[in-house]
């Protein structure tokens, strides 16, 4: 009884909210047949949320949200669609939808709501093997800050992250993850072991170097593309209790990319003579209010006289972690990887901060633009890899001559480089063709009214580089053709779609990225 009462409750929810456009007779009625029926929802909630994103700039309809009590749920429902012989039901996972150009999104299908699992999913859960050291096993729905609590309570933590922790796991692993920690342990998908992954043919498969490998190396930076991840195995490494957290101001951009540079380089040397973290920054008088936090009242007066005389500043921004055992000598090794940097002199800032608290520190800025009102904004973000050999140009020819010059830009631009033989050439991520490049992230946040604003100025770097011979590649990319898709996968394009031949044959996952749904 139960059932008919949850049927007829379905039904009519399903023909009150749904257009004949989005959800057709058959379908409707073939989902209702389904035992996951009652984790089907078409509700305007629920429709709403899943039809928008960060960027709040893409919209699209699904017919439904599944809100999956366990991964097999979702395995039901993608073996569903691949089996259906007529017109395909699209899927899309869902993290927390950080994504800034519609990437979660599926125009009349379903999205796939992961944060539903919460804790019926893969939790966390940490081991130990001689071969691994300590791993953790992370449900693909989880989000990093959980992983990280858990783990904390032995003593370990993932050793690469992002900036922000409140993305999911099978999200990031979709894309790289990328932050401070990358030059020295590559991006997250180089830190995963294993993963359990539902294909689009609806097979729930465990996937490592070894076993499926084809699927393993597809799914890490797949772009969703290959099949929803719903446990990965991560690495783990000593938990350090608390960082160095240094600032430094350069006026001159040679002098910046050099010191970043070294210190990079230092990767391969002993915890003690290498960074932590290595970051960096474009700073300018508009956008002075998203790093001004930092600093105490009286630097920030010396700081807004030097960012007027300058216009342009770059800061590096490095932490070296501590514990009990390194206390002593903390300050002393930081001074030593530190002394053949020339920044700016008096323009040295420092913070000794809990781990947690660095590696957490943009929930920080997010509650406070949450209070101002200015968080749920749209996003017109541009994230680029620029080869080492070019970014004095990008300097010249994106910095000065468009974002200082048009002076809109008021949200963080980070810039910072990567080591390429830190990332594996396997996975599907793609990055330029040189031992070490820069990420660029304009992360700008608009007014309703005038995002497109942003959006030109990011076609117009875009154009500065593609005019100059300058081999960008787009991190968390977004492109609407397949010549576009070609040309940003360059020589790893025919393995990709091989990969989505053979694990998502009908097209069916992450229409959201318009890779092989061109009229989506
Ligand atoms: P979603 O946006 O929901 O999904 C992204 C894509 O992955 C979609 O195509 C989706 O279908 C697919 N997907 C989602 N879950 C799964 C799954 N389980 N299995 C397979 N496919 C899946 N990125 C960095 O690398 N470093 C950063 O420092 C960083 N900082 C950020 C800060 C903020 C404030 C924001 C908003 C984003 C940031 N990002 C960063 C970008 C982030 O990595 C992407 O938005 C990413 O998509 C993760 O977000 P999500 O978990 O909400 O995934």
């Amino acid at each position: 009884r139960c059932m008919i009462i949850t049927l007829i409750t379905m039904s009519t929810l399903l023909s009150m909210v749904c257009q004949p456009k989005l959800l057709t007779d058959s379908l409707y009625q073939d989902l209702l047949s389904l035992p996951i029926a009652d984790n089907l929802h078409v509700d305007p909630e629920s429709i709403r949320e899943a039809s928008v994103d960060f960027g709040l700039i893409v919209r699209e309809t699904p017919a439904a949200v599944l809100h999956p009590s366990r991964p097999e749920d979702i395995a039901i429902l993608v073996a569903f669609a691949y089996n259906r012989p007529s017109t395909p039901l699209t899927i899309s996972a869902r993290g927390c939808g950080h994504s800034v150009q519609g990437q979660a999104m599926a125009r009349d299908g379903v999205v796939v709501d992961m944060t539903s699992l919460g804790n019926k999913g893969s939790r966390t859960t940490v081991s130990w093997s001689p071969s691994l050291g300590h791993y953790a096993d992370v449900g693909g729905q989880q989000l990093w800050i959980d992983v990280l609590e858990e783990t904390l309570k032995h003593d370990v933590a993932p050793v690469s992250w992002t900036d922000y922790l409140y993305l999911t796991v099978g999200g990031t692993l979709s894309n790289a993850g990328i932050s401070g920690e990358t030059f020295r342990y590559g991006p997250q998908i180089n830190n995963v072991y294993e993963m359990d992954v539902i294909t689009g043919t609806g097979d729930y498969l465990t996937c490592s170097h070894d076993k499926n490998p084809e699927l393993f190396y597809a799914a890490l930076g797949g772009l969703g593309q290959f099949g929803i991840i719903t446990r990965a195995r991560v690495a783990l490494g000593p938990a350090p209790k608390r960082a160095k957290w240094v600032k430094m101001l350069y006026s001159d951009f040679s002098a910046f990319t050099m010191g970043q540079e070294h210190l990079i380089s230092r990767h391969g040397r002993d915890q003690d003579e290498a960074m932590d973290y290595v970051e960096g920054s474009l700073l300018m008088r508009r956008n002075s209010g998203s790093w001004i936090s930092f600093f105490s009242p009286s630097d920030h007066q010396r700081l807004m006289s030097l960012v007027t005389e300058h216009e342009l500043l770059y800061c590096i921004e490095v932490a070296k972690f501590y514990d009990e055992r390194t206390q002593s000598t903390v300050d002393k090794d930081l001074e030593m990887i530190l002394k053949d940097l020339s920044h700016v002199p008096e323009f040295m800032f420092e913070k000794d901060v809990a781990y947690v608290d660095f590696l957490n520190r943009v929930r920080v800025s997010e509650l406070k633009l949450q209070g101002q009102g200015l968080w749920n904004v749209p996003h017109p973000w541009l994230n680029l890899f620029v080869p080492k050999s070019r970014i004095a140009n990008f300097n010249t020819g994106a910095f000065k001559n468009i974002v200082l010059k048009k002076n809109i830009t008021t949200g963080t631009v980070l810039i910072y480089p990567m080591n390429k033989n830190k990332w594996d050439d396997r996975m599907s991520a793609v990055i330029p063709d040189e031992d070490v490049f820069y990420t660029v992230g304009f992360l700008h946040s608009s007014g309703f009214e005038d995002w497109q604003e942003f959006d030109l100025q990011n076609k117009e770097v875009l154009l500065f580089c593609e005019d100059n011979g300058i081999k960008v590649k787009q991190y968390l990319p977004n492109y609407n053709t397949e010549r576009e898709w070609m040309q940003h996968f360059g020589p790893k394009w025919r393995t990709f779609q091989e990969g989505k031949a053979q694990f998502d044959p009908k097209m069916l996952l992450s229409p959201g990225q318009r890779i092989f749904n061109h009229n989506y």
